[in-house]
C-alpha cells in the first residue's frame, strides 16, 4: 500500500518509514511530483492538518497524512498556536519569533505553555486526527544550539534542561511530534491485523 506523507523533509519521511508496518510505502511530496505550496490557511493547527491531508487526496488521489504543529502559551491565550512559524513576520525567522514570545512574556506570572502536533491521516474514505501534546514553560533566556524553532525557550515539565539541549532521541519520546507519530503508527498496525 501507498501512503502519502505531506513533507519535503526527507529525514521525517525515513524516521517515519522505519517504523510503519513493512506493507506501506510511504511516499513523500517530491515523490508524487506536488512542488506547490499547501494551503495552510485554516485558524486551528488541527484544521490545517486536515486541509493538507485532504488538499492531497483531493488533487493527487492518494491516501495521505499531513502534520501541523504550534506552539500555545497560556498567558497569551494560546498564541503563537497556528501562526508559530511566521508569528514575528512571513520571514519565519526563528530567533525573530523567541525574541517577540520573550518579551510578551516579560511580565506575565505564569509562563505555562505546550507544543501540539496533530497529525490528519485521509485513508480508504476516512479522516482520523492524532494529537501529542508536550507540557511545559517558557524560559526567561535562550539555552542550547540543538533543535530548531523555539526549542532554545522550551523546557518540558520535569525537565530542568530545554529542548534545545537535549539529544533529538530524548526530545522524539517526550515530545509532541512523536506522540502524535506513536498514535499513527499503532492504528496503522492495527489496520493490518
Ligand atoms: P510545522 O507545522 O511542523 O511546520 O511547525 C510550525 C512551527 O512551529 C515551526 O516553524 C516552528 O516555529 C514551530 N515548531 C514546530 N515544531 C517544533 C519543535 O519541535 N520545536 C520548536 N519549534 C517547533
Amino acid at each position: 500500500m501507498q501512503l502519502v506523507f505531506a513533507t519535503n523533509n526527507n529525514n521525517k519521511l525515513k524516521e517515519v518509514q522505519a517504523l510503519v508496518p513493512e506493507h506501506i510505502k510511504l511516499l513523500s511530496l517530491a515523490d508524487i511530483l506536488c512542488i506547490e505550496d499547501i494551503p495552510e490557511t485554516q485558524l486551528t493547527i488541527e484544521g490545517n492538518a486536515i486541509q493538507k491531508a485532504e488538499y492531497i487526496k483531493t488533487n493527487y488521489g492518494y491516501d495521505c497524512f499531513a502534520d501541523d504543529t504550534g506552539l500555545e502559551v497560556l498567558a497569551l491565550n494560546g498564541e503563537p498556536g497556528v501562526f508559530s512559524a511566521r508569528y514575528a513576520g512571513p520571514q519565519r525567522n526563528a530567533e525573530d519569533n523567541m525574541n517577540k514570545l520573550l518579551s510578551k512574556l516579560e511580565h506575565k506570572a505564569s509562563r505555562q505553555a505546550q507544543f501540539k502536533t496533530v497529525i490528519a491521516l485521509h485513508l480508504n474514505g476516512e479522516l482520523e486526527t492524532f494529537t501529542g501534546i508536550c507540557k511545559g514553560e517558557i524560559t526567561t533566556e535562550k539555552h542550547g544550539e540543538k533543535g530548531f524553532g523555539y526549542d532554545p525557550i522550551f523546557k518540558a515539565e520535569g525537565y530542568d534542561k530545554t529542548f534545545a539541549e537535549i539529544s533529538l532521541e530524548e526530545k522524539n519520546i517526550i515530545g509532541h511530534r512523536g506522540k502524535a507519530v506513536q498514535q499513527l503508527i499503532q492504528f496503522l498496525r492495527k489496520q493490518e491485523s
